[in-house]
Parts: structure tokens; C-alpha cells; sequence
């Protein structure tokens, strides 16, 4: 029997400390060590921050490390927890999923003490950092492969009272997207474990394309934005700019939103992020590769709508995701 997964300090000393969380080895890889930081200041809300869930997202782990310089001076109550990279292998391999067992760690919540190495990852953030906290912020990226704004993403959450308060939270990031997002594939994400147990989860999709000084700037101020909100840290919240302008818009996408290619071939966009589009607006353009004389194929809007998300001009196949259309949010 291997050793059980462990933090090598104690969550519960009083102001800031550092250490690490094990990951016992198993018979796909040693012991992992992911770097835990912790500041503790006494009663108030009770936060985790996460970065690195997702191996080529990088916006998260630099965020991450900006807030562990920053907060020991401004936190004024409460407990954070931060850990920037989740999945440490991910990371250093700029994949989505764990190189090691090909697994994608936001898929195998709560994880499994005997499992994969990416299932002993949930497992031990599951066990030992979840249950210390009433809020978690989980930084992602879009990705690199996608023109995304700064938002933060929720999913519907059938307990309404944890929806508005997730959503109110959301909100208070001031990101220029808060998005809820109707998405089939949700079982073993941390979110779906973090909702079952009643907690508030904040997904961050910090934009897509590179990583690049202005957007960290936006992202960082939307954390920010967010820990005042908790009664965190004190100041007042401010949007960030972004695209000239001082504002955030909460929009909806359903399954039927989400736009994809009707063939095989080089996409080109016709239309950018935050764009308005009416009906039949030409927004993509799908080139095949076999035939010069081949007719292109026209993408056009199925309905007056908001673009979310459009795909980088790139190859696809038929039925990938090319746009994320949206709506502003009415509840
Ligand atoms: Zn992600």
C-alpha cells in the first residue's frame, strides 16, 4: 500500500505559509509535489485558488503566482489556499491532458487514491484542499486555438440558490463575458463535485490565442475584483478595459449556440469576438483543400446573436466546433 496523499504543512498556522501537497506514486509515475500556498488571517470567507488544471493554459499559473506576491500584504481576513499548477505534468508538457495516462483531470473528479496518476491528483485535492473551503476559483484559458474575451463560465446548476450565488460571483469578477454556458459533458469535473457539495465554483476562461501582458493585467484585476467582493482584501472593484470599453455583459449559450463546421477544410472567420450578428450575417468561411474549383461553403448566423467565441483560422474537420454564439442572459 502506498503512502496516502499529504500536505507537508499545516493549512491551519496562522498567517502565510508554503509547503506542498503529495501525490503518492503509483505504478505510472513517482510522487508528485505540487507547491501550496496559504494565507491565513482568521475569520472571513474561505477561498481555493487553482491554476494548471489544464496543461496549455498558462494565463492560470501566472495569475496565480501575481496573487501569492500580492496577497500577503492586502489580504485582511479569511483564508486562501492557491495552488498554481494542479497538474504539474500537464504543464510541463503544454497538453490539455496528462502525458502519462492521457487523462484529462477536469473529467476524473473526485479522482481514486489507486488510480492513474491524474486520478491521484483529484483524489488528493479533493480530500484535503476542497473540504477546507466554502468558495473556488479554477483559472483556465478558452484555448490557444480560439479567440475567446476574458470571462468567467458557469454551467447550470440545478440547485437555484447556488446558481444565483454563483452567478453573483461570477459577476463580480467584471470580466467583459460572465457566460452561462448550457454543456453536456460535465460529469468528473471539479465543478461538479465543488456544486454537489454546496460550494460556490468559479470557472475563469482567461481568452484564448497567446498569453500576452495585457490580457494577464485583465485577468488579474477580475481576481481581484473577486476577493474584495468576498470581504477578502479591501479597495474598490473596477471593470478592466477591454476592447475601449468599461463594461461586462452576462450572456447565454445553449448546446444550439454552438456552431459547427459542415465539412472538412481550412476555416477562415469573418467575424471577431463580441461581434453583433443578425440573421444570415456571413460569419465563416470553410475552404476545402480538395479542389481549387471546390465551392467554398458560407457559414451564416442562424439567429440575431452575440459572438462568443470564433475558431482561429485553421484546418478542421466536419462537425468541429467553429463559433460560440450567444445571448444576453434573461432568468
Ligand atoms: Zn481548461
Amino acid at each position: 500500500m502506498s503512502e496516502a496523499p499529504h500536505l507537508t504543512f499545516d493549512l491551519d498556522t496562522a498567517g502565510v505559509s508554503t509547503g506542498h501537497l503529495i501525490v503518492p506514486k503509483g505504478a505510472d509515475c513517482e510522487a508528485l509535489s505540487l507547491p501550496v500556498f496559504s494565507c491565513n488571517k482568521g475569520e472571513g470567507q474561505s477561498l481555493l485558488i487553482t491554476g494548471g488544471n489544464h496543461g496549455n493554459e498558462l494565463e492560470g499559473p501566472i495569475v496565480a503566482r501575481r496573487l501569492i506576491e500580492w496577497l500577503p500584504e492586502a489580504q485582511t481576513c479569511g483564508r486562501v489556499i492557491i495552488v498554481p499548477e494542479l497538474n504539474p505534468l500537464a504543464v510541463q508538457a503544454w497538453t490539455r491532458n496528462t502525458p502519462v495516462d492521457g487523462k484529462n483531470l477536469n473529467r476524473v473528479f473526485p479522482g481514486r487514491a489507486d488510480g492513474s496518476v491524474t486520478e491521484r491528483i483529484a483524489n488528493a485535492v479533493s480530500r484535503l484542499l476542497l473540504p477546507r473551503v466554502e468558495t473556488v476559483f479554477d483559472l483556465h484559458s478558452f484555448s490557444p486555438t480560439w479567440d475567446f474575451p476574458p470571462a468567467v463560465i458557469t454551467h447550470p446548476i440545478a440547485d437555484a440558490d447556488l446558481m444565483a450565488k454563483t452567478l453573483k460571483m461570477a459577476e463580480a469578477f467584471k470580466l467583459p463575458v460572465t457566460l452561462l454556458w448550457e454543456y453536456d459533458d460535465t460529469p468528473g469535473m471539479f465543478d461538479t463535485l465543488a456544486h454537489s457539495q454546496g460550494k460556490v465554483f468559479i470557472c475563469a476562461e482567461f481568452g484564448g490565442g497567446t498569453v500576452g501582458a495585457e490580457a494577464l493585467a485583465i485577468y488579474e484585476a477580475g481576481v481581484r475584483n473577486a476577493l474584495i467582493a468576498l470581504g477578502l482584501v479591501g479597495g474598490e472593484a473596477e471593470y478592466p478595459t477591454f476592447q475601449q470599453q468599461k463594461s461586462g455583459q452576462t450572456l447565454e449559450t445553449l448546446s444550439s449556440d454552438i456552431l459547427r463546421s459542415p465539412a472538412r477544410g481550412i476555416f477562415e472567420p469573418r467575424c471577431s469576438m463580441l461581434d453583433e450578428v443578425k440573421q444570415g450575417d456571413l460569419i465563416g468561411v470553410l475552404h476545402s483543400m480538395e479542389s481549387l474549383s471546390a465551392n467554398s461553403i458560407a457559414i451564416c448566423a442562424p439567429a440575431t446573436s452575440i459572438v462568443c467565441a470564433v475558431r482561429s483560422g485553421l484546418h478542421v474537420e466536419a462537425d468541429e466546433e467553429i463559433v460560440y454564439l450567444a445571448r444576453p442572459l434573461n432568468l
